[in-house]
């Protein structure tokens, strides 16, 4: 017998009641501190009084009308998108995959109105993460996610990280643009170089090619910069982004420059629920929090803390950790054992963390969180590594 709700995960055997800030609580009134976030969702952390009172008062008034008219509560949060980042228009959507579907074709489509229909291909990255539509595990390009789903969508072309001639090397004319995430997060917690970033900036401008960022997961905030793509001081041609947008509530959008924008007229391309009422609420709640004066450098602080801490925490227990790696409040420990076995060590001692690629342990903490929770998060995985550890390989403190 298969249970009702399909197996696609393992899970975890807790079921969490309620949250409150950093913090949720499993059904026997047992407290765990979280530093997943619902895989780097709950920017505002869990039951955020701004969040909570937008979303239902909303829901009082209307959830959802459909496309077919004016959201005012969406043209308010493109505007407010837009003033804050390189696009001049926003598309609204349901989730990353979904975004990351919309920029590709959006790229497409800009090409094969300026007359290039051939230029379809993108190129992405070794150990990249888009999403699990069937365009986008090949934009992946993980034979994991793609093995037995058939046929691989066809367009998109695979180099190593970080390495701007294996980009140079691949581009013909048939290549539309780049798809990129500043800071791998499925992958790995692995930052893009910030002087790879500039150098595709300019390769993809010599070459005609639009540029593409998959701020998904390291977007909004997340970094400690509203944008990741900031900390290289470049603009990219478009730009998708969902997680974190909506505090939990699901949505994702595809910024872009008017040139890409314009590509998608009317009829092009489309969502039933993307935008809703209900949806542009919370990301302009989110917005509220997030672009108040001083947050994103209170993220950045807090950030530059706990990178600290993990540091240490690292040279402590070389058995158990090799290093730390990441941006901002993306961080990543990568682990000498397996990661599953320190994240249920750390499950064990009641701190929520996320496995990712390359045997890497994830911290992605709600935005919202305190120096003073990240010193628990610290001492709770000093815990787990002590549970872990090879005996004799832990270093004297
Ligand atoms: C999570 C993620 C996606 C996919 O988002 P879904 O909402 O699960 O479709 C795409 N890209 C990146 C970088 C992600 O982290």
């Amino acid at each position: 017998m298969i249970a009702a709700l399909m197996p696609n995960y393992n899970r975890a055997e807790i079921a969490f009641e309620h949250g409150q800030g950093s913090y949720l609580f499993d059904s026997s009134g047992r407290r765990y501190l979280d530093f997943g976030a619902g895989i780097a969702v709950s920017a505002l952390g869990h039951a955020h009084p701004h969040l909570v009172r937008a979303i239902a008062e909303q829901a009082g008034r209307v959830i959802h009308v459909s496309n077919l008219y004016r959201i005012p509560q969406a043209e308010h949060l493109a505007q407010r998108l837009v003033a804050a980042s390189f696009a001049d228009s926003v598309l609204f959507c349901n989730s990353g995959a979904e975004a990351n579907e919309g920029l590709v074709k959006a790229m497409r489509k800009t090409m094969a109105d300026a007359g290039s229909p051939e230029k379809y291909r993108v190129i992405c990255f070794a150990g990249a993460f888009h999403g699990r539509t069937l365009a986008m595990i090949a934009a992946t390009g993980n034979e994991k996610y793609l093995a037995g789903f058939g046929p691989k969508t066809e367009g998109f072309d695979h180099v190593p990280f970080n390495d701007i001639a294996a980009v140079r090397a691949v581009i013909t004319a048939q290549t539309a643009g780049v798809l990129i995430e500043p800071v791998q997060g499925e992958g790995g917690m692995r930052p893009a170089r910030l002087d790879f970033l500039r150098q595709l900036r300019v390769l993809c401008t010599e070459a005609g090619i639009l540029l593409g960022l998959d701020e998904v997961q390291c977007g909004m905030g997340r970094t400690g910069k509203l944008f990741a793509h900031e900390w290289a001081g470049i603009t990219p041609d478009v730009m998708s982004i969902a997680k974190g947008m909506g505090g939990g509530f699901p949505m994702g959008a595809v910024l872009a420059r008017e040139r890409v924008a314009r590509a998608l007229v009317p009829g092009s391309h489309g969502t039933t629920f993307g935008g809703s009422p209900l949806a542009a609420a919370a990301g302009n709640a989110v917005l509220d929090v997030i672009l108040a004066p001083g947050f994103l450098a209170s993220v950045d602080d807090t950030a530059r803390h706990l990178w600290r801490g993990l540091e240490a925490l690292a040279r402590q227990h070389p058995g158990v950790f090799t290093g730390a790696r990441g941006a901002g409040l993306m961080c990543g420990l990568q682990c000498a054992v397996p990661n599953t076995q320190v994240q249920k060590a750390a499950l064990d001692q009641g701190l929520l963390t996320v496995a990712a690629g390359e045997n890497v342990l994830r911290l992605v903490p709600p935005l919202i969180v305190s120096r003073a929770e990240c010193d628990e998060a610290l001492a709770l995985l000093a815990a787990a590594a002590q549970a872990c550890a090879p005996a004799m390989a832990e270093a004297t403190p």
